[in-house]
């Protein structure tokens, strides 16, 4: 029931008081982006004033836009790279922030290999949180009654380490599912999950997902909204059903939980809720039997408005298996976020996702944008800090890098997010995410660039030497047919000795190897979290490559600046490249990942 229209907000009629003032905070932070954005960069400059980063730069006090912009170099990561590994070997003074870092949060971008280490300050936590307090009041405006059912949310935490001075390093999620704001959550009725939280802050992957569908199943009536946080968090969850189905209705009607549960706290709290349930069981199996998994989540969760994941960016691609699995339901991407900073959400969440846009909230960091024009590319020069342009600053249909100062001490970071302004909210610029830099595949959190491509193919190649054969081309594809989907990289050999070419067994452990090089994100997903599947390398027959030039010349390439595309996605193109497959290799093993990582 809509409360009053003496609190009703532009956005449309709260659901609640709560909602109300949530609301009113969007409309006040929107309406005065500009006045915010000065602010918050002023209240970073304050409080960051002494640190050592930014005292380099001669602010002498300064807080304004105007001498921030003129002193401070734009940088990416590497820039920071010796800061933060002096924080991670434990020096504690004022590196970055004046507030002590809490802990790193590990980005599934990468560097040499390894996660991107973010410094984060407690406060941030909160800020985190206010962000997430908005998306409620929002989606409450377009989908009533959330308060009279559950949300079936896969959420999951991973495993952390420790830096050599003892700072945990974890996702951001992680560390925010194990926050007290998480697990000490006040009720809210339109904010309540099947999964208890013994269940998601289960390490082992499989019990987690176990224990978090079996209560998803229990609860199956009450479920009106089924979520993860990415698009092939869901898929991997339906898949983990198709597997899983006879064991959990096994469960369900002994009312006994299955002996492959064994984390303590997550069989204690389960076994709470189960409770022998034959018609249920009967039902699970009469669903699931046939293999038929067309339109699954809405006969099994037959109440589900929406779905509650992201689909945008390099999620996209699932968006036609949520399709077949749910019969269409809406897709609602509700919020932009990375280990950096929370950035902003989603106003209208019922759009279709090629709609999709996301207004930054001014409040999350002071946020500075790079126009991005291919055709005229803005030199970013660490000797003379370029002007950026601000939130206020930006035009309609423009496409901009996104740049990010935090209350943690970023500045003037480079997220890598491409970004296109597809409206306004007030004054505050709405976005569609268009793509982020430099990443050729992926296919969970993983992200691999043409760089690590290109020294994966090398040192697997190595393993052809002995046989005086050379991968002449290639090229790649993340193949989300498969689930979990999977890298597929096509060769082209150059066998010098027909009669002594490699055998199948080395082309596979190629594969492997190729894995081995890949970086941890893409290890660990395929190790802990199963949700990359093995490598698949493709050889094609001699020529093929040519035959792609062609083709591309034959569509209007210039043959002088013809490349051969690293990844490709164009049917036709994929079509010709499978039409010329000789032989199919698959790693035979996974790659080597362990949660302790390099420092
Ligand atoms: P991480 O640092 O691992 O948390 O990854 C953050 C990155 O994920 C962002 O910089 C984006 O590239 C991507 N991302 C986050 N939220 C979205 C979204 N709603 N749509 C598309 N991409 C997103």
């Amino acid at each position: 029931m809509a409360v009053d229209s003496a609190i009703s907000s532009p956005l449309g009629p709260p659901a609640c008081e709560k909602d109300a003032k949530a609301l009113r905070f969007i409309e006040e932070m929107t309406k005065n982006c500009d006045s915010v954005q000065e602010n918050v960069l002023s209240e970073i400059l304050t409080q960051n004033a002494g640190v050592e980063y930014l005292q380099q730069w001669n602010l002498n006090g300064a807080t304004d836009r105007e001498t921030f912009k003129s002193k401070v170099p734009v940088i990416t990561y590497e820039d920071l790279q010796p800061y933060i590994q002096r924080i991670a070997n434990g020096d504690r003074s004022p590196i970055l922030s004046s507030h002590p870092i809490s802990e790193f949060l590990t980005s599934s971008g990468t560097s040499a290999g390894e996660r991107k280490l973010m410094p984060t300050i407690a406060a941030e936590m909160d800020r985190r949180q206010k962000l997430y307090s908005l998306l409620m009041p929002v989606m409450n405006l377009y989908v009533p009654g959330l308060d009279k059912g559950k949300g079936l949310y896969f959420l999951f935490i991973k495993a952390e380490s420790k830096t050599p001075s003892g700072l945990v390093a974890r996702p951001v999620l992680t560390s925010y599912y194990k926050s007290q704001q998480f697990k000490t959550r006040p009720f809210d009725p339109y904010n309540v999950y099947t999964s208890p939280n013994e269940t998601i802050l289960c390490v082992d992957s499989f019990q987690s997902m176990y224990s978090q569908m079996l209560c998803g199943l229990i609860y199956r009536e009450e479920v009106l909204r089924c979520g993860a946080v990415f698009a092939s968090g869901l898929v991997r969850a339906i898949k983990f059903l198709q597997l899983n189905w006879q064991e959990l209705a096994q469960d369900i009607e002994s009312g006994k939980l299955s002996t492959k549960i064994i984390d303590p706290a997550v069989r204690d709290c389960v076994s709470k809720i189960l409770k022998p349930n034959p018609d249920l069981a009967r039902f699970v199996r009469e669903e699931c039997c046939e293999g038929n998994w067309e339109g699954i989540i809405t006969r099994i969760w037959p109440n589900t408005k929406y779905l509650d994941v992201i689909v945008t960016g390099a999620m996209a691609q699932y968006i036609p298996i949520l399709d077949y699995y749910s019969g269409n339901l809406p897709k609602t991407c509700t919020m932009y976020a990375s280990s950096e900073c929370y950035f902003g959400l989603n106003l209208t969440p019922m759009v279709k996702p090629s709609e999709v846009c996301y207004t930054i909230m001014p409040n999350m960091g002071y946020f500075e944008f790079i126009p991005h024009d291919p055709s005229n590319p803005v030199t970013i020069s660490r000797d003379q800090p370029p002007h950026l342009l601000d939130l206020a600053d930006l035009e309609l249909g423009k496409e901009y890098e996104l740049v990010i100062s935090t209350y943690s001490g970023l500045c003037r970071y480079r997220v890598g997010d491409i970004l296109q302004v597809k409206g306004f909210h007030n004054s505050a610029p709405q976005f569609k995410f268009i793509r982020r830099k430099n990443v050729l595949l992926s296919i969970d959190a993983d992200k691999t660039d043409e760089t690590e491509l290109q020294s994966a193919v090398e040192n697997a190649s190595e393993l052809l030497k002995e046989f005086n054969t050379t991968v002449v081309e290639y090229t790649s594809y993340g193949d989300t047919k498969t689930i979990p989907g999977h890298y597929v990289i096509y060769w082209e050999l150059l066998i010098k000795d027909p009669t002594n070419g490699p055998t199948d067994d080395v082309l596979d452990q190629c594969c492997l190897a190729m894995e081995e090089s890949l970086n941890s994100v893409y290890r660990q997903s395929r190790v802990a979290d199963n949700s990359i599947g093995p490598l698949e390398i493709r050889i094609v027959q001699n020529g093929t490559f040519e035959e792609l030039m062609d083709y591309a010349i034959s569509r209007g390439a210039s043959i002088n600046q013809y490349k051969v595309p690293r990844c490709v996605s164009f049917t036709p193109i994929m079509e010709l490249l499978d039409s010329r497959v000789v032989s199919v290799h698959f790693s035979p093993k996974a790659p080597h990942w362990t949660s302790e990582r390099r420092f």
